[in-house]
Protein backbone atom coordinates (compact mmCIF):
# COMPACT_ATOMS: atom_id res chain seq x y z
CA UNK A 1 0.00 0.00 0.00
CA UNK A 2 1.34 3.51 -0.91
CA UNK A 3 1.98 5.61 2.01
CA UNK A 4 -0.55 8.25 2.91
CA UNK A 5 -0.09 11.58 1.09
CA UNK A 6 -0.55 14.54 3.40
CA UNK A 7 -1.48 16.23 0.07
CA UNK A 8 -3.78 14.92 -1.82
CA UNK A 9 -7.44 15.94 0.10
CA UNK A 10 -5.66 19.59 -1.58
CA UNK A 11 -5.40 17.70 -4.88
CA UNK A 12 -8.91 16.64 -4.76
CA UNK A 13 -9.98 19.34 -3.63
CA UNK A 14 -8.27 21.75 -6.61
CA UNK A 15 -9.68 18.76 -8.89
CA UNK A 16 -13.18 18.78 -7.79
CA UNK A 17 -13.09 22.54 -8.42
CA UNK A 18 -11.98 21.95 -11.86
CA UNK A 19 -14.16 19.76 -12.70
CA UNK A 20 -17.21 21.85 -11.64
CA UNK A 21 -15.60 24.47 -13.27
CA UNK A 22 -14.94 27.07 -9.94
CA UNK A 23 -10.92 26.91 -10.79
CA UNK A 24 -10.24 30.57 -9.32
CA UNK A 25 -7.47 32.47 -11.38
CA UNK A 26 -5.70 35.86 -10.96
CA UNK A 27 -5.74 38.06 -13.73
CA UNK A 28 -3.19 40.42 -12.83
CA UNK A 29 -3.51 44.30 -14.24
CA UNK A 30 -0.33 46.32 -15.59
CA UNK A 31 -1.73 49.55 -14.80
CA UNK A 32 -3.40 52.24 -12.38
CA UNK A 33 -6.87 51.12 -10.72
CA UNK A 34 -8.69 53.30 -13.63
CA UNK A 35 -11.43 52.86 -15.97
CA UNK A 36 -8.95 51.94 -18.69
CA UNK A 37 -6.43 49.11 -17.75
CA UNK A 38 -4.23 47.08 -19.32
CA UNK A 39 -3.94 43.45 -19.38
CA UNK A 40 -2.18 41.13 -20.61
CA UNK A 41 -0.60 43.67 -22.88
CA UNK A 42 -3.71 44.84 -23.96
CA UNK A 43 -5.70 47.85 -22.76
CA UNK A 44 -9.62 47.28 -21.97
CA UNK A 45 -12.22 48.90 -20.11
CA UNK A 46 -12.40 47.58 -16.41
CA UNK A 47 -16.45 46.73 -15.77
CA UNK A 48 -15.73 45.32 -12.58
CA UNK A 49 -13.76 47.27 -9.82
CA UNK A 50 -15.57 48.81 -7.25
CA UNK A 51 -13.67 51.92 -8.27
CA UNK A 52 -17.27 53.55 -8.24
CA UNK A 53 -15.95 57.37 -8.60
CA UNK A 54 -13.03 56.92 -10.22
CA UNK A 55 -10.62 58.38 -7.00
CA UNK A 56 -8.16 55.48 -6.64
CA UNK A 57 -5.97 56.86 -9.35
CA UNK A 58 -6.91 60.32 -8.86
CA UNK A 59 -3.82 63.07 -8.75
CA UNK A 60 -5.03 64.56 -5.64
CA UNK A 61 -5.51 61.14 -4.07
CA UNK A 62 -2.41 60.07 -4.91
CA UNK A 63 -0.30 63.16 -4.13
CA UNK A 64 -2.25 63.10 -0.40
CA UNK A 65 -0.52 59.42 -0.02
CA UNK A 66 2.44 60.85 -1.43
CA UNK A 67 2.88 63.53 1.23
CA UNK A 68 1.48 61.72 3.72
CA UNK A 69 4.11 58.65 3.26
CA UNK A 70 6.89 61.45 2.90
CA UNK A 71 6.25 63.00 6.52
CA UNK A 72 5.29 59.53 8.41
CA UNK A 73 6.72 56.93 6.44
CA UNK A 74 5.62 53.85 4.78
CA UNK A 75 3.89 52.01 7.82
CA UNK A 76 2.30 52.66 10.86
CA UNK A 77 4.75 50.73 13.16
CA UNK A 78 1.94 48.80 15.49
CA UNK A 79 -1.35 48.67 16.67
CA UNK A 80 -3.76 51.34 17.29
CA UNK A 81 -2.89 51.32 20.83
CA UNK A 82 0.11 50.68 21.01
CA UNK A 83 2.63 52.66 18.94
CA UNK A 84 0.24 52.72 15.36
CA UNK A 85 -1.59 55.96 16.50
CA UNK A 86 -1.38 58.95 14.11
CA UNK A 87 -2.74 62.06 13.80
CA UNK A 88 -3.66 60.98 10.52
CA UNK A 89 -6.23 58.31 11.84
CA UNK A 90 -7.77 61.17 14.01
CA UNK A 91 -8.31 62.99 10.85
CA UNK A 92 -9.64 60.58 9.05
CA UNK A 93 -12.56 59.14 11.72
CA UNK A 94 -13.69 62.42 12.30
CA UNK A 95 -14.28 63.24 8.50
CA UNK A 96 -15.85 59.80 8.38
CA UNK A 97 -17.93 60.67 11.48
CA UNK A 98 -19.34 64.06 9.97
CA UNK A 99 -19.92 62.07 6.29
CA UNK A 100 -22.23 59.84 7.87
CA UNK A 101 -23.85 62.06 10.62
CA UNK A 102 -22.42 59.81 13.76
CA UNK A 103 -21.12 60.63 17.09
CA UNK A 104 -17.98 58.92 16.31
CA UNK A 105 -16.13 57.04 14.07
CA UNK A 106 -13.56 53.94 14.68
CA UNK A 107 -10.81 53.08 11.64
CA UNK A 108 -10.21 48.84 10.87
CA UNK A 109 -7.49 47.92 8.42
CA UNK A 110 -10.53 46.51 6.02
CA UNK A 111 -14.05 46.20 6.09
CA UNK A 112 -13.50 42.10 6.48
CA UNK A 113 -11.65 43.06 9.69
CA UNK A 114 -14.57 45.55 10.78
CA UNK A 115 -17.32 43.45 10.40
CA UNK A 116 -15.51 40.08 11.85
CA UNK A 117 -14.47 42.29 15.06
CA UNK A 118 -17.79 44.04 15.62
CA UNK A 119 -20.14 41.64 15.46
CA UNK A 120 -17.96 39.17 17.75
CA UNK A 121 -17.32 41.74 19.79
CA UNK A 122 -21.29 43.01 20.24
CA UNK A 123 -22.58 39.44 20.07
CA UNK A 124 -21.82 36.43 22.68
CA UNK A 125 -22.74 33.06 22.98
CA UNK A 126 -26.60 34.13 24.11
CA UNK A 127 -27.07 36.64 21.58
CA UNK A 128 -29.22 35.71 18.45
CA UNK A 129 -28.46 37.53 14.91
CA UNK A 130 -30.72 37.80 12.30
CA UNK A 131 -28.80 37.89 8.68
CA UNK A 132 -29.89 38.16 5.95
CA UNK A 133 -29.08 35.25 3.43
CA UNK A 134 -27.13 37.50 1.11
CA UNK A 135 -25.01 39.43 3.59
CA UNK A 136 -21.26 39.99 2.76
CA UNK A 137 -19.06 36.97 3.70
CA UNK A 138 -17.02 39.29 6.52
CA UNK A 139 -20.85 39.88 8.50
CA UNK A 140 -21.31 36.00 7.97
CA UNK A 141 -17.74 35.37 9.57
CA UNK A 142 -18.02 38.08 12.29
CA UNK A 143 -21.21 35.93 13.71
CA UNK A 144 -19.95 33.03 13.69
CA UNK A 145 -16.78 34.15 15.75
CA UNK A 146 -19.36 35.31 17.88
CA UNK A 147 -20.55 32.09 18.46
CA UNK A 148 -24.36 33.00 18.62
CA UNK A 149 -26.96 31.72 17.41
CA UNK A 150 -27.89 32.51 13.80
CA UNK A 151 -30.86 32.94 12.04
CA UNK A 152 -30.88 33.31 8.49
CA UNK A 153 -33.89 34.95 6.87
CA UNK A 154 -34.65 35.07 3.19
CA UNK A 155 -33.03 38.10 1.38
CA UNK A 156 -34.37 41.34 1.89
CA UNK A 157 -38.39 39.65 2.98
CA UNK A 158 -39.59 41.63 5.57
CA UNK A 159 -42.22 39.32 6.32
CA UNK A 160 -40.07 36.34 6.94
CA UNK A 161 -37.38 38.52 8.88
CA UNK A 162 -40.32 39.56 11.31
CA UNK A 163 -41.60 35.86 11.63
CA UNK A 164 -38.13 34.63 12.74
CA UNK A 165 -37.84 37.57 15.00
CA UNK A 166 -41.02 36.58 16.72
CA UNK A 167 -40.81 33.17 16.66
CA UNK A 168 -37.13 33.47 18.46
CA UNK A 169 -37.70 36.88 20.66
CA UNK A 170 -41.40 37.27 21.26
CA UNK A 171 -41.05 34.68 24.18
CA UNK A 172 -38.88 37.16 26.45
CA UNK A 173 -35.83 36.27 28.48
CA UNK A 174 -33.46 36.05 25.67
CA UNK A 175 -29.90 37.34 25.66
CA UNK A 176 -29.28 40.44 23.16
CA UNK A 177 -29.87 40.84 19.30
CA UNK A 178 -28.17 42.03 16.33
CA UNK A 179 -30.09 42.45 13.05
CA UNK A 180 -27.48 42.88 10.72
CA UNK A 181 -27.57 43.34 6.77
CA UNK A 182 -25.73 44.89 3.85
CA UNK A 183 -26.93 48.32 2.90
CA UNK A 184 -26.26 47.45 -0.90
CA UNK A 185 -26.11 43.83 -1.50
CA UNK A 186 -22.51 43.15 -3.02
CA UNK A 187 -23.62 40.36 -5.67
CA UNK A 188 -26.98 42.11 -6.40
CA UNK A 189 -26.74 45.57 -6.45
CA UNK A 190 -30.27 46.00 -4.32
CA UNK A 191 -30.39 47.96 -1.43
CA UNK A 192 -31.34 46.78 1.88
CA UNK A 193 -35.72 47.82 2.98
CA UNK A 194 -34.36 50.10 5.40
CA UNK A 195 -37.30 51.70 7.02
CA UNK A 196 -38.88 48.51 7.64
CA UNK A 197 -35.78 47.02 8.69
CA UNK A 198 -35.07 49.73 11.29
CA UNK A 199 -38.54 49.23 12.12
CA UNK A 200 -38.17 46.09 13.10
CA UNK A 201 -35.22 46.34 14.52
CA UNK A 202 -36.38 49.19 17.28
CA UNK A 203 -39.92 47.20 17.64
CA UNK A 204 -37.54 44.15 18.96
CA UNK A 205 -34.99 45.72 20.84
CA UNK A 206 -32.00 44.72 18.78
CA UNK A 207 -28.88 46.56 17.74
CA UNK A 208 -29.10 47.22 14.19
CA UNK A 209 -25.91 47.19 12.02
CA UNK A 210 -25.79 48.04 8.45
CA UNK A 211 -22.47 47.87 6.02
CA UNK A 212 -22.71 50.00 3.16
CA UNK A 213 -19.42 49.14 1.78
CA UNK A 214 -21.41 49.61 -1.80
CA UNK A 215 -23.36 52.37 -0.27
CA UNK A 216 -20.51 55.28 0.62
CA UNK A 217 -20.11 57.52 -2.01
CA UNK A 218 -22.69 56.57 -4.22
CA UNK A 219 -25.95 56.00 -2.80
CA UNK A 220 -28.30 58.93 -1.88
CA UNK A 221 -28.36 62.11 -3.00
CA UNK A 222 -24.97 62.81 -1.36
CA UNK A 223 -23.32 59.58 -1.32
CA UNK A 224 -24.33 59.49 2.45
CA UNK A 225 -25.43 56.08 2.00
CA UNK A 226 -28.92 54.15 1.97
CA UNK A 227 -30.34 56.09 5.24
CA UNK A 228 -29.62 59.62 3.00
CA UNK A 229 -31.35 57.80 0.22
CA UNK A 230 -34.29 56.45 1.90
CA UNK A 231 -34.59 59.98 3.87
CA UNK A 232 -35.50 61.95 0.82
CA UNK A 233 -38.25 59.99 -0.11
CA UNK A 234 -41.70 61.49 0.71
CA UNK A 235 -43.12 58.50 3.14
CA UNK A 236 -39.96 58.67 5.25
CA UNK A 237 -40.17 62.62 5.63
CA UNK A 238 -39.48 62.89 9.41
CA UNK A 239 -37.99 59.17 10.25
CA UNK A 240 -34.63 58.73 11.83
CA UNK A 241 -33.58 56.19 9.79
CA UNK A 242 -29.84 55.68 10.99
CA UNK A 243 -29.04 52.39 12.16
CA UNK A 244 -27.12 51.58 15.87
CA UNK A 245 -23.81 50.71 13.79
CA UNK A 246 -22.85 51.84 10.37
CA UNK A 247 -19.49 49.50 8.46
CA UNK A 248 -17.96 50.97 5.46
CA UNK A 249 -14.77 50.89 3.50
CA UNK A 250 -12.41 53.17 2.36
CA UNK A 251 -11.86 50.48 -0.44
CA UNK A 252 -14.66 50.98 -2.75
CA UNK A 253 -15.77 54.58 -3.85
CA UNK A 254 -13.07 56.67 -1.79
CA UNK A 255 -10.50 54.34 -3.71
CA UNK A 256 -7.98 53.22 -1.23
CA UNK A 257 -8.17 50.80 1.63
CA UNK A 258 -9.47 50.59 5.27
CA UNK A 259 -12.82 50.03 7.26
CA UNK A 260 -14.40 51.35 9.70
CA UNK A 261 -17.68 51.79 12.55
CA UNK A 262 -19.10 54.65 13.01
CA UNK A 263 -21.99 54.89 15.49
CA UNK A 264 -22.48 56.20 19.12
CA UNK A 265 -19.47 57.36 20.92
CA UNK A 266 -20.17 54.63 23.78
CA UNK A 267 -20.19 52.22 20.62
CA UNK A 268 -16.37 53.26 19.67
CA UNK A 269 -15.67 53.66 22.87
CA UNK A 270 -16.53 50.17 23.27
CA UNK A 271 -15.29 48.84 19.87
CA UNK A 272 -12.27 50.02 20.78
CA UNK A 273 -11.97 48.27 23.99
CA UNK A 274 -13.44 44.62 22.89
CA UNK A 275 -13.19 44.55 18.87
CA UNK A 276 -10.23 42.05 18.82
CA UNK A 277 -9.73 42.68 14.88
CA UNK A 278 -8.68 46.61 15.93
CA UNK A 279 -7.05 45.73 19.20
CA UNK A 280 -4.78 43.03 17.43
CA UNK A 281 -3.81 44.45 14.43
CA UNK A 282 -1.43 47.14 13.08
CA UNK A 283 -3.39 49.95 11.99
CA UNK A 284 -3.66 51.50 8.46
CA UNK A 285 -0.12 53.19 7.01
CA UNK A 286 -0.09 56.78 6.47
CA UNK A 287 -0.72 56.57 3.06
CA UNK A 288 -3.70 55.04 2.58
CA UNK A 289 -5.60 57.27 5.41
CA UNK A 290 -4.59 60.06 3.67
CA UNK A 291 -5.97 59.28 0.61
CA UNK A 292 -9.04 57.97 2.25
CA UNK A 293 -9.40 61.34 3.64
CA UNK A 294 -8.39 63.06 0.47
CA UNK A 295 -11.02 61.06 -1.56
CA UNK A 296 -13.22 62.10 1.26
CA UNK A 297 -12.85 65.61 0.94
CA UNK A 298 -13.59 65.23 -3.03
CA UNK A 299 -16.88 63.30 -2.69
CA UNK A 300 -18.06 65.92 -0.68
CA UNK A 301 -16.67 69.02 -2.96
CA UNK A 302 -17.43 67.56 -6.23
CA UNK A 303 -20.90 65.95 -6.51
CA UNK A 304 -20.91 66.27 -10.37
CA UNK A 305 -18.71 63.27 -10.10
CA UNK A 306 -21.62 61.06 -8.30
CA UNK A 307 -23.67 62.77 -10.98
CA UNK A 308 -21.64 61.69 -13.68
CA UNK A 309 -21.49 57.77 -12.27
CA UNK A 310 -25.75 57.85 -12.30
CA UNK A 311 -25.68 59.25 -16.22
CA UNK A 312 -22.83 56.04 -16.34
CA UNK A 313 -25.88 53.62 -15.10
CA UNK A 314 -28.19 55.08 -16.98
CA UNK A 315 -26.06 54.48 -20.46
CA UNK A 316 -25.35 50.94 -19.27
CA UNK A 317 -29.24 50.41 -18.22
CA UNK A 318 -29.70 51.55 -22.00
CA UNK A 319 -27.80 49.07 -23.55
CA UNK A 320 -28.83 46.57 -21.62
CA UNK A 321 -32.59 47.34 -22.67
CA UNK A 322 -31.61 47.62 -26.09
CA UNK A 323 -29.61 44.30 -25.82
CA UNK A 324 -32.06 41.99 -23.50
CA UNK A 325 -35.01 44.50 -22.65
CA UNK A 326 -38.54 44.98 -24.80
CA UNK A 327 -37.56 44.94 -28.42
CA UNK A 328 -35.36 41.64 -27.34
CA UNK A 329 -36.78 39.31 -24.81
CA UNK A 330 -33.51 37.88 -22.89
CA UNK A 331 -33.78 33.89 -23.41
CA UNK A 332 -34.73 32.49 -20.11
CA UNK A 333 -31.47 32.13 -18.44
CA UNK A 334 -30.41 35.70 -18.47
CA UNK A 335 -32.14 38.25 -16.67
CA UNK A 336 -31.28 41.53 -15.12
CA UNK A 337 -31.74 42.62 -11.37
CA UNK A 338 -31.68 45.97 -9.89
CA UNK A 339 -33.49 47.64 -12.58
CA UNK A 340 -33.71 50.88 -10.54
CA UNK A 341 -30.12 51.62 -11.34
CA UNK A 342 -29.91 52.84 -7.60
CA UNK A 343 -26.14 51.15 -6.76
CA UNK A 344 -23.32 50.88 -9.12
CA UNK A 345 -23.46 47.14 -9.14
CA UNK A 346 -24.98 45.46 -12.50
CA UNK A 347 -25.65 41.77 -12.44
CA UNK A 348 -26.34 39.92 -15.40
CA UNK A 349 -27.73 36.49 -14.20
CA UNK A 350 -26.75 33.21 -16.22
CA UNK A 351 -27.27 30.54 -13.90
CA UNK A 352 -24.46 28.20 -15.15
CA UNK A 353 -21.06 28.35 -13.79
CA UNK A 354 -19.65 27.08 -17.21
CA UNK A 355 -21.60 29.49 -19.48
CA UNK A 356 -20.81 32.84 -16.96
CA UNK A 357 -17.24 31.79 -17.62
CA UNK A 358 -17.74 31.94 -21.13
CA UNK A 359 -19.37 35.00 -21.27
CA UNK A 360 -16.97 36.85 -19.48
CA UNK A 361 -13.81 35.42 -21.39
CA UNK A 362 -15.63 36.83 -24.95
CA UNK A 363 -16.35 39.66 -23.61
CA UNK A 364 -12.64 40.33 -21.93
CA UNK A 365 -11.70 39.09 -25.64
CA UNK A 366 -13.85 42.25 -27.08
CA UNK A 367 -12.03 44.13 -24.65
CA UNK A 368 -13.90 44.24 -21.51
CA UNK A 369 -12.74 43.32 -17.83
CA UNK A 370 -15.85 41.53 -16.59
CA UNK A 371 -16.03 39.52 -13.12
CA UNK A 372 -17.92 36.14 -13.29
CA UNK A 373 -19.49 35.51 -9.95
CA UNK A 374 -20.10 31.99 -9.15
CA UNK A 375 -20.04 29.60 -6.29
CA UNK A 376 -19.09 30.01 -2.86
CA UNK A 377 -19.40 33.88 -3.54
CA UNK A 378 -22.91 32.90 -4.90
CA UNK A 379 -25.66 30.14 -4.68
CA UNK A 380 -24.74 27.58 -6.84
CA UNK A 381 -26.44 27.82 -10.65
CA UNK A 382 -27.09 31.72 -9.86
CA UNK A 383 -23.62 32.44 -11.80
CA UNK A 384 -23.44 35.53 -13.21
CA UNK A 385 -21.70 38.17 -14.95
CA UNK A 386 -21.57 41.45 -12.34
CA UNK A 387 -20.70 44.72 -13.81
CA UNK A 388 -19.70 47.76 -11.81
CA UNK A 389 -19.41 51.11 -13.26
CA UNK A 390 -17.61 54.29 -12.47
CA UNK A 391 -17.52 57.65 -12.93
CA UNK A 392 -14.75 57.52 -15.23
CA UNK A 393 -16.27 55.25 -17.77
CA UNK A 394 -16.54 56.90 -21.46
CA UNK A 395 -19.71 56.33 -23.12
CA UNK A 396 -17.47 53.56 -25.11
CA UNK A 397 -16.94 51.70 -22.28
CA UNK A 398 -20.65 51.19 -21.54
CA UNK A 399 -21.64 49.11 -24.53
CA UNK A 400 -20.13 46.21 -24.39
CA UNK A 401 -20.72 43.50 -27.35
CA UNK A 402 -23.42 41.27 -26.03
CA UNK A 403 -24.46 39.92 -29.61
CA UNK A 404 -23.00 36.17 -28.83
CA UNK A 405 -24.41 35.72 -25.33
CA UNK A 406 -27.80 35.85 -26.54
CA UNK A 407 -27.22 33.00 -28.92
C1 LIG B 1 -16.02 44.61 0.07
C2 LIG B 1 -16.96 44.39 1.20
C3 LIG B 1 -16.50 44.25 2.50
C4 LIG B 1 -15.04 44.16 2.82
O1 LIG B 1 -14.40 45.37 2.70
P1 LIG B 1 -12.81 45.33 2.48
O2 LIG B 1 -12.37 46.67 2.86
O3 LIG B 1 -12.59 44.99 1.05
O4 LIG B 1 -12.28 44.25 3.38
C5 LIG B 1 -17.42 44.16 3.51
N1 LIG B 1 -18.74 44.15 3.24
C6 LIG B 1 -19.23 44.24 2.00
C7 LIG B 1 -20.69 44.25 1.77
C8 LIG B 1 -18.34 44.34 0.94
O5 LIG B 1 -18.80 44.40 -0.30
Amino acid sequence: MPPFDRWEPLRAALAEKAAQNLSREIIAVDSPPAPRVRVRGREMAMLASNNYLDLANDERVKAAAIAATQKYGAGSGGARLTTGALVLHDELEAALARFKHAEAALLFNTGYQANAGIISALCSRDWTIFSDELNHASIIDGCRLSRAKIVVYRHNDMNDLRAKVRAERGVGGAGGGLLVSDGVFSMDGDLVNLPEWLAIAREFDLFSLIDEAHATGVIGASGRGVGEYFAALPENRGRDLRPDIIVGTCSKALGSSGGFAAGRRLLIDFLRHQARSFIFSTMLPPGAVAAANEALRIIVAEPERLAKLRRNLQIFYDHLSVNFGDGAPPPPSIATLNAGGVSAIVPLIVGDEAAAMTLAQELFTAGYFVSAIRYPTVARGQARLRFALSAGHQAADLTPPFGTIKN
